[in-house]
């Protein structure tokens, strides 16, 4: 589904240049869970934003389902974004004055779908997500795990091809961090969710099919793991 090849990004200020990543080649394959570690500084968001189609000034070929999009239109590519990838962040990115189900319709509110379609997606979604009848409360209203919850169900409301989820725990204590990955588990294995992670918690790991590392933007190890 994603192939980087031979990918380096710099960035440019008055008295230096930034070399962030460093010939990154990565392939991911569709229903893929993967998470993706490395020390701060190491070039994790530029690779994601790169991934998410956020960023496109870079060198190297970056092919989704074997296309590039780098010589398409910032409307191409603001519209492929928002049909093709989800992201959830570690503070979650609700808007604090708009409900739940305002939240989740977000993504939706460029496609065209009339009233009743939308509400039946956001429905769905927050079903899925396990909050149902929540659709309501404000995000203050709710938990953090709640409210990440509510993240995720955006997330996911276009069916995305992909889903990017930065540091998707690092808000969260142990015990919701779990309920989070559970869920991002069954999206995965149920769903078929492809889902790309960046976390700094080891705990994550167990949770994800393969382990990629990065340091000061190289990929320095990149291994399949173990599912018990
Ligand atoms: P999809 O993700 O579209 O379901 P794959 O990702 O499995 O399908 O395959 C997409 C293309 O990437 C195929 O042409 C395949 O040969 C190629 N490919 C598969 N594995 C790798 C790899 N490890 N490195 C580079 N290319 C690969
Ligand atoms: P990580 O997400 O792993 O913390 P980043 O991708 O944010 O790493 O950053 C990688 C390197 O690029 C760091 O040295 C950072 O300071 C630098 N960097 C990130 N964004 C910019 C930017 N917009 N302009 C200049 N340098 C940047």
């Amino acid at each position: 589904m994603i192939d980087l090849i031979g990918i380096n990004k710099y960035y440019k200020n008055a008295e230096e240049t930034l070399h962030v990543l460093k010939d990154v080649n990565l392939h991911v394959a569709k229903g893929e869970m993967i998470a993706i570690m490395g020390p701060s500084g190491s070039g994790k968001s530029t690779l994601i934003n790169l991934l998410g189609f956020i960023d496109r000034k870079f060198e190297g070929t970056y092919l989704f389902e074997g296309e590039s999009l780098v010589a398409s239109s910032d409307d191409r590519l603001s519209k492929v974004r928002n049909q093709t990838v989800g992201f959830v962040f570690q503070n979650f990115s609700l808007i604090e004055n708009n409900t739940v189900y305002e939240n989740v319709e977000l993504p939706l509110l460029y496609g065209g779908y009339s009233f009743s379609q939308t509400k039946e997606k956001v429905m769905a979604a927050l079903k899925r997500v396990g909050l149902e009848g929540k659709e309501d409360k404000y995000p203050k209203q709710l938990s953090g795990g709640q409210q990440q919850r509510v993240a995720i169900a955006r997330s996911i409301i276009n069916n995305p091809k992909f889903i990017i989820a930065d540091e998707p725990t690092g808000a969260l204590d142990t015990h919701t961090s779990e309920e989070i990955m559970r869920l991002f588990e069954e999206l995965n294995q149920q769903d078929g969710a492809t889902i790309i992670l960046v976390t700094h918690d080891p705990e994550v790991v167990p949770y994800c099919h393969r382990l990629i590392r990065i340091r000061d933007g190289a990929i320095i190890e990149d291994k399949e793991l173990s599912k018990e």
